[in-house]
């Protein structure tokens, strides 16, 4: 392996961004003593792992771009239009009202990301989070360009002002520009997307302030915030310690080996471990810790003390994997398990809960249809003898096509809907409309109590029928 060329070996220990400091001080690791942000400043270790993860990243800004314009049955692959509140998945549609459905769908996920960190621990926020992908391979390569590779001493070689400062905000605010821009597609949808671009900003003056936020917000975030977003923003990392067990692959020191850590050369008969305390591994780290402090929160297995360990293994004529991918029992010593009580439960729940979703999905309507009471009296007396009910129906059409619906009253006998006789109500595709219902009844059908059930039959253009209880209210006889 080719050393970087501002790897090694420093009698002074290279920093990233100051020092770290020692527990318990080290409340976070961007903290200074005096309360000030330690800014980052991680040198780039070029090893295997990184060259991975690169071709990962360089893949996934391509896929991140793309989805939103991938279509599925002639519907966006995934759409999440919050506004209108209809969700899009691989071509099928959610409304607000599959709740069921939904709360399979979020479970489903939720099940599937414990069932991952249990596993390969915490790979989705180093390899494939956009977060860390467009920080680490879109904007730090800027910053490299514009700064200088942090070399000895871990600070960027050249302070960036003037004409590169300039140069450098620009690029940046372009490139937010165009992140919002694909990040909002997910929301609203490529056509609503591109009429935005097309038309000026004062004929959709909201839309245009909503996508310079986004854009603002992004800027914020990664000329800004950076890691902080992974150290204190993102529950995640503070859900690992239970998503994890001892069995969980982590980026890891082996202390064993490591240990007592020593600079310098040695002799054969020197006792010491194999790191050589060079700190290579600390100023790499774009969350500015130290591997070898153990299992850590901040860490988010980005892998690059990894690339920076074995290349100074290459250095010292050691083996590489001091710091590794392992698990914490293995580097106590003891057996890998890959069937533990957790990776057998999370995938039978997995399970259980596709078989639920699909099972929910197949077995759904062609249309929904809830019935409420309308406010006010419960019952208008419009002659004598004759009294009227008013109900609230919420009719959902399910399907892609626009449908007419004919809505009847069958039960109690003598009952009759006003003003909806012979009109069919057309309701468009996976929209929903509410529709006044009147019911017309002599008193003397209802009952003693002064109520009387009723069924309300609703017939689509195609014959799915549904029938909707209700219960009619009068004066108590
Ligand atoms: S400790 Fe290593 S794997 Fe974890 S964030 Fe730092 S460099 Fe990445
Ligand atoms: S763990 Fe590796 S990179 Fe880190 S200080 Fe020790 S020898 Fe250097």
């Amino acid at each position: 392996m080719q050393p970087n060329d501002d790897t090694a070996n420093a009698t002074e220990p290279p920093t990233n961004g100051g020092q770290l400091l020692d527990a318990p001080e080290q409340v976070l690791s961007t903290l200074k003593a005096d309360g000030s942000r330690r800014w980052l400043y991680p040198r780039l270790s070029k090893g295997k792992l990184w060259n991975r993860r690169r071709f990962l990243a360089y893949f996934l800004i391509v896929f991140f771009v793309a989805l939103p314009h991938l279509r599925w049955s002639g519907k966006p692959l995934i759409l999440l239009n919050i506004t209108s509140r209809k969700f899009v998945l691989f071509g099928h549609t959610f409304l607000p009202t599959d709740t069921l459905l939904l709360t399979l769908l979020m479970l489903g996920v939720f099940l599937t990301v414990v069932l991952a960190t249990a596993l390969v621990g915490r790979v989705w926020c180093g390899w494939a989070c956009p977060q860390t992908v467009y920080m680490e391979f879109l904007f730090r390569p800027i910053d490299r360009l514009f700064q200088g590779t942090a070399g000895k001493g871990g600070k960027p070689k050249q302070k960036i002002t003037g004409w590169r400062a300039v140069a450098r905000f620009a690029i940046y605010l372009v490139l937010c520009g165009l992140l919002a821009h694909t990040f909002l597609a997910y929301f609203v949808g490529t056509e609503q997307l591109a009429q935005w671009v097309r038309r000026s900003p004062l004929e959709h003056p909201t839309s245009f302030l909503v996508m310079g936020a986004t854009t603002g917000l992004m800027l914020f975030d990664f000329l800004f915030f950076r890691e902080q977003l992974c150290l204190i923003a993102c529950p995640y990392g503070r859900f690992q310690s239970v998503m994890l067990d001892r069995q969980s692959l982590i980026v890891a020191y082996d202390g064993n080996r490591g240990e007592p850590r020593r600079k310098g050369k040695r002799s054969l008969a020197d006792s010491a471990g194999d790191c050589v305390d060079c700190n290579q591994c600390v100023v790499v780290c774009p969350t500015g810790i130290d591997i070898r402090n153990g299992l850590q929160l901040e860490c988010v297995n980005c892998t690059q003390c990894i690339d920076a360990c074995n290349d100074v293994m290459d250095r010292v004529g050691k083996p590489q994997g001091l710091v590794r991918y392992s698990s914490q029992d293995s580097l106590d010593g003891k057996q890998h398990r890959m069937l533990r009580l957790r990776t057998v439960a999370y995938p039978m729940l997995l399970v259980a809960v596709a078989v639920a979703f699909l099972a929910v999905l197949t077995t759904k309507f062609a249309f929904d249809a809830q019935i409420a009471r309308g406010r006010g009296n419960p019952f208008q007396q419009i002659s004598p003898g004759v009294i009227t009910n008013n109900f609230s129906l919420r009719l959902t059409n399910r399907t892609d096509e626009s449908r007419e619906y004919r809505i009847t009253i069958s039960e109690p006998v003598g009952a009759t809907l006003l003003g909806l006789a012979d009109k069919p109500l057309r309701v468009e595709g996976n929209e929903e409309q509410r529709v006044p219902i009147v019911v017309e009844i002599a008193v003397t059908k209802i009952g003693t109590d002064g109520r009387e059930n009723a069924v309300l039959q609703i017939v689509d253009d195609i014959g799915n029928q549904r029938e909707v209880q209700m219960s009619i209210m009068g004066p108590r006889l």
